[in-house]
Formats: C-alpha cells, sequence, structure tokens
C-alpha cells in the first residue's frame, strides 16, 4: 500500500517539474503577456529588505504613507538595521514597530496601487520584482499560466497552494538556467579573452 503511495508522489512530482520545466520555457511569452494587476497580493504576503542604492536614492525624501506623512529613511529601523536589510522594511517612524503589511499600499477603486511607485523612490527588491524571473505566486503570473496550460481550481487558496510547490520547481529550474549561462559566458571568455581587451579598448 506505502509503495502503490509513494508511487502516486513519484509520478505527481514528475508531472510537476515536466510543468515547471514548460512554464520555464515559456518565460517569454509570459514576459510579453505579464501585466500587473495592481492587486497587492504581493504587497501583502512577502516580507522585503533594503537593497543597492534604496537609503541614498531615499536620503531627503518626504513622503505619505497610510500612517501619516514622513521622511522616508525615518521608515527604516537603524538600531535593526541588520533587519531591515534582510526583510523587514518598513518600521513605523516614531515607534519603531515593524509594519507589515506595507505602510506604502493604497486602495483605489478596487486595486491597491504603491505610493511610492516612482522608480526614484520605491524599493529596489520591489522593482525588480519580476524583471528578471517569472514567480508563480504573482496573480498576474498565474492567470497568465493557467490560460496556457488550462489549469482550473475551486478557489484561489487551493490555486496558490499548488503554484507555490510548482513555484519551487520554476525557480530551481530558472537557476539553473542561469548557472548555465554564466558558466556559457565565463567559457567564452577563457577562450576568448580578447573579448574582454576589445571591450575595455572602447
Ligand atoms: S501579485 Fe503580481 S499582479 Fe498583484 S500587485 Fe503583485 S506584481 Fe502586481
Ligand atoms: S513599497 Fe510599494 S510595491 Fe513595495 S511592498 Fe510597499 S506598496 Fe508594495
Amino acid at each position: 500500500m506505502n509503495e502503490s503511495k509513494t508511487g502516486s508522489e513519484q509520478e505527481d512530482l514528475m508531472k510537476t517539474k515536466k510543468l515547471a520545466r514548460l512554464i520555464v520555457k515559456q518565460k517569454k511569452m509570459i514576459f510579453d503577456q505579464w501585466e500587473c494587476l495592481v492587486c497587492g497580493f504581493c504587497c501583502t504576503r512577502f516580507r522585503f529588505g533594503m537593497k543597492g542604492d534604496d537609503l541614498e536614492r531615499w536620503d531627503g525624501l518626504i513622503v505619505d504613507s497610510n500612517i501619516g506623512r514622513y521622511p522616508l529613511r525615518d521608515f527604516v529601523n537603524f538600531d535593526s538595521h541588520v533587519y531591515s536589510k534582510m526583510g523587514d522594511l518598513f518600521f513605523h517612524p516614531e515607534t519603531k514597530e515593524w509594519l507589515f503589511p506595507c505602510p506604502f499600499l493604497g486602495e483605489q477603486d478596487g486595486k491597491h496601487p504603491c505610493l511610492i511607485h516612482d522608480s526614484r523612490i520605491k524599493p529596489n527588491v520591489c522593482k525588480d520584482w519580476h524583471s528578471t524571473l517569472i514567480d508563480l505566486r504573482c496573480r498576474a503570473t498565474r492567470q497568465i499560466v493557467k490560460r496556457k496550460f488550462g489549469l482550473k481550481f475551486k478557489d484561489e487558496d487551493e490555486e496558490y497552494q499548488y503554484f507555490k510547490q510548482l513555484n519551487v520547481h520554476v525557480q530551481q529550474f530558472q537557476h539553473e538556467q542561469l548557472f548555465g549561462l554564466s558558466l556559457k559566458i565565463l567559457l567564452d571568455l577563457c577562450k576568448n579573452p580578447e573579448i574582454l581587451q576589445d571591450k575595455s579598448s572602447r
């Protein structure tokens, strides 16, 4: 009995991996069709932190938020700098309590726009979401994949759980693909080091 259960689990895993590979192969189509639904799902589910030049860009900026108007840098808890980096943005400027969901998640006509959407202000992690990798936790991406592969679910919770599992394999394949690409570039460079010289002499 156990053996047959293991067999069917194996079969499900194979199917999931196969679908994940097909999705990664359809990357371009997904990126071409992708358009944010401004649903705010990602902003209310995922923790995020500072990245790259966030702090420098926020210097001197005063912004509106759901809890009032404050300098943007005051939403970072410098006593908890490591946590701000690791995924605990944002904090209350006065009480320093961690704010979740994000205090910049707006509400307008049934949608949830970002109050600091301007690319000069928005956190890098939010700007980068979807720029290079497919992430099946996003509602817009799920809609495209559901349409393309004829997937149906009884409700969003069932759908989300299914895509969350599938996403693990999609991420793995994408990283393998990126690793393969970097390796190829490195090998090309080793074989043709003059490529680098050509670029630097321009
Ligand atoms: S979950 Fe996707 S569609 Fe919804 S707001 Fe986030 S990026 Fe946009
Ligand atoms: S900063 Fe904007 S995009 Fe990022 S989590 Fe907050 S509301 Fe969402």
